[in-house]
């Protein structure tokens, strides 16, 4: 088990580097505790993979280190690392039985032959594989497959950290819901340093007690679900978490006033005075009401989704979407809606505005 830093790590697949754009990864600071649970989420492209990759020992940084315990592991290889990695497709050899297949690591460590039957059945009844333990791995579904994957890399006790790359991409939807569960269960039980790669918010807010929001090979922000979704110190971290994401509007600032359509608004936070190229007020669609004065909006469309209703409205600054229960009353053609000012935040060329 260790803990894992990341110092001011940057890497670019290119021999010379001309702008941000020509890095995968820029300026990466990351503080792993021992033990924890976490996420890494971002869309495709946006450097997920190097950046495990680059723990895991696969890839050596352009710039920065990477250490364990506070040792520096930067130049050590894989093996040397002790981690697992599991990826995104399964690795595994089809030509032994799904039994060989998890017991392959602890052979390779001299684990007495009970030793390594007692972990086998334990991690197979947990991922539901203990029918099929003496079938060909050749013979099973891609899901099935995928298991097998994770056992190998959950069978271990000796490794540091495991992590995960984007697992579920081949799982069945509905088997993707239960294995989810079951990982989160896991690292309850073995308290190991767990870090978990996914573009689905879904998988990274239910997974991770600590969630690292990428964007364009930067880290945007690190937080609990809760403060992700309450305060997000990124437009991007807005509108990429919640469904719908945030509404993100351009706005003014005068006299340290915050206007929005022609109208004053109270925000959580302000600036005293605009030294940004835009500044943008950032509220969900949760955290907006109607109401009798304020904002005048055009409704546009309602939908139903049977737990809340999302309506889209039109106002002089911009459209916005609202989310309200399904049993609100919602008015037809035109109406006004007001902010909630604790969640209503200003921006400054995408970055929070912090007092
Ligand atoms: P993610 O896992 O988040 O989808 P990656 O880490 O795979 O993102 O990719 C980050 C960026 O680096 C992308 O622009 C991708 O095209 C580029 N990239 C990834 N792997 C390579 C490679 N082996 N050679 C060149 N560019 C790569
Ligand atoms: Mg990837």
């Amino acid at each position: 088990m260790a803990k894992i830093t990341l110092k001011d790590l940057s890497h670019s697949y290119l021999e010379k580097q001309n702008n941000n754009a020509d890095w995968a990864l820029r300026e990466v600071n990351i503080d792993w505790k021992d033990g924890g649970a976490y996420a890494l989420l971002g869309p495709s492209g946006c450097g997920k993979t190097t950046l495990l990759n680059i723990v895991s020992g696969l890839l050596k940084p352009t710039k920065g280190k990477v250490l364990f315990d506070d040792k520096d592991i930067t130049t050590l290889n894989p093996v040397e690392r002790d981690i697992a990695q599991i990826f995104q497709f399964p690795v595994i050899y089809d030509t032994m039985t799904v039994y060989d297949n998890l017991a392959f690591p602890l052979k390779n460590r001299g684990l007495s032959d009970s030793e390594i039957a007692s972990k086998v059945k334990e991690i197979a009844e947990m991922l539901e594989l203990t029918s099929t333990l003496n079938n060909r791995a050749s013979g099973l579904t891609a899901d099935g497959k995928q298991k097998i994957s994770l056992g190998r890399g959950l069978v271990r006790s000796d490794v540091n950290v495991i992590m995960f790359d984007e697992p579920l991409t081949v799982i069945d939807p509905h088997l993707k819901w239960i294995l989810r569960s079951k990982l989160k269960e896991l690292h309850q039980k073995i308290n190991r340093t767990m870090i978990y790669v996914t573009h689905d918010q879904t998988e990274a807010l239910t997974f991770a007690d600590q969630v690292v929001v990428m964007h364009e090979g930067q880290i945007v922000q690190t937080g609990t679900p809760v403060e992700l979704f309450e305060k997000p110190k990124h437009t991007f971290v807005g509108h990429f978490i919640g469904s719908p994401g945030m509404n993100i509007l351009p706005c003014e600032i005068k006299n340290g006033e915050v206007i929005f359509s022609g109208q004053k608004i109270s925000s959580h936070n302000t600036a005293n005075k605009s030294n940004f190229n835009k500044t943008q007020l950032g509220i969900r669609p949760e955290f907006i009401n109607f109401s009798n004065n304020g904002i005048p909006v055009k409704i546009k469309r309602v939908s139903n989704t049977g737990r809340h209703k999302i309506i889209d409205t039109e106002s002089s600054g911009g459209n916005i979407k609202i989310l309200s229960n399904s049993s609100t009353e919602i008015p037809s053609g035109s109406a006004h809606i007001t902010f909630n000012q604790k969640y209503t935040y200003v921006y400054g060329d995408n970055w929070i505005i912090e007092q």
